[in-house]
C-alpha cells in the first residue's frame, strides 16, 4: 500500500481558525457542546483519554464559533452505543469509544507509525475527520444547503476547504487520513464491521477527488503529491479550477 509521507512540504502559512483580534468581549460563542458518557471499562477508558488529550475539540470547538455555526448549538456525545453518526431527531453526532479503539488499531496495523505518540495523533487525526464529516451533514441540513450531485461528495468537500484554509497540519490530515478510510486500507480489519465505516470508506474515485483538491489548492506546493499519485496528473490542469470552484462555493455558506 501507498502511503505518503509529506515530510517535504512546508507546513508555514497554516492557520488557526480563530485569533485574538477581536478580543475576550466579543469572541462568538461556541456552539458545540462535548458530553462524554461514563466508560464502561479500561479500553474505553483509553479512548476518551485518547480524544481529551488531543487538541481535536479545540479545533472542533473553534470552528463552531466562526465557520460552521449552529443555533441550535450541536451535542457531540462520545461513548454512544451506535455511530460514528448524525442523528437528526436528537440533533447529535454520536461516537462510540469503541470506534476510537478500532481506529487505534488501524492505525497501528496500516501505518509506518511506530511510537505511541504519532499513533495516537493518527487516530485523533482520523477521529477528526470524522467529527467534521458528521458536522458536514448536520451543517448542511441545519443550513438546509441545497445537495447538488452526491451528498457524500459535498461534505467531503466541506471538510476538505475547512482543512486546507482552517486548520493546523490540515493538508496532511486530509491526505494521510483519508488514506486511511480508502477501500483498500480498510478490508479485513477491525474496522471493516463498523457501518460507518461501510458507508463511508474511500472509493478511489472520492479519494483521488479529495487529493485532487488538495493538489489543486496551491499545485507548486503539492508537486510532490502528484509525483507519487499518477492518476491526480491525468486531472491537474482541472484541479486549480475544481477547487477554487469548489472553495467559493463554500465560502458562501460557512460563516466568518
Ligand atoms: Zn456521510
Amino acid at each position: 500500500m501507498l502511503w505518503l509521507t509529506i515530510s517535504c512540504f512546508s507546513y508555514a502559512g497554516t492557520e488557526q481558525p480563530t485569533g485574538g483580534s477581536y478580543g475576550l468581549a466579543l469572541d462568538p460563542v461556541p456552539t458545540v457542546n462535548f458530553v462524554f458518557l461514563t466508560p464502561a471499562n479500561a479500553q474505553q477508558q483509553q479512548a476518551k483519554d485518547i480524544v481529551q488529550h488531543s487538541s481535536i475539540l479545540t479545533t472542533v470547538r473553534q470552528l463552531s464559533q466562526t465557520r460552521y455555526v449552529f443555533a441550535p448549538s450541536l451535542d457531540i456525545v462520545f461513548g454512544s452505543t451506535k455511530g460514528p453518526n448524525f442523528d437528526s431527531t436528537q440533533n447529535e453526532i454520536q461516537i462510540p469509544y469503541q470506534y476510537i479503539t478500532q481506529l487505534l488499531q488501524h492505525v497501528a496495523k496500516t501505518t509506518p507509525y511506530t511510537t505511541q505518540q504519532q499513533r495516537y495523533q493518527a487516530t485523533t487525526d482520523a477521529l477528526l475527520l470524522t467529527l467534521l464529516h458528521e458536522i458536514g451533514h448536520a451543517y448542511i441540513l441545519d443550513r438546509a444547503i441545497p445537495i447538488l450531485g452526491n451528498n457524500e461528495t459535498m461534505v467531503d468537500n466541506f471538510v476538505t476547504i475547512l482543512l486546507l484554509n482552517d486548520i493546523d497540519r490540515g493538508d496532511e490530515i486530509a491526505i494521510n487520513s483519508n488514506q486511511l478510510f480508502s477501500i483498500h486500507a480498510i478490508n479485513d480489519t477491525p474496522l471493516s464491521n463498523n457501518l460507518f465505516i461501510q458507508q463511508h470508506s474511500l472509493s478511489q474515485q472520492r479519494y483521488q477527488h479529495i487529493l485532487c483538491l488538495v493538489y489543486g489548492s496551491d499545485p507548486t506546493r503539492y508537486q510532490p503529491l502528484l509525483d507519487a499519485l499518477p492518476l491526480v496528473q491525468q486531472q491537474q490542469r482541472q484541479c486549480n479550477d475544481i477547487y477554487s470552484t469548489t472553495h467559493q462555493g463554500w465560502l458562501y455558506y460557512l460563516d466568518i
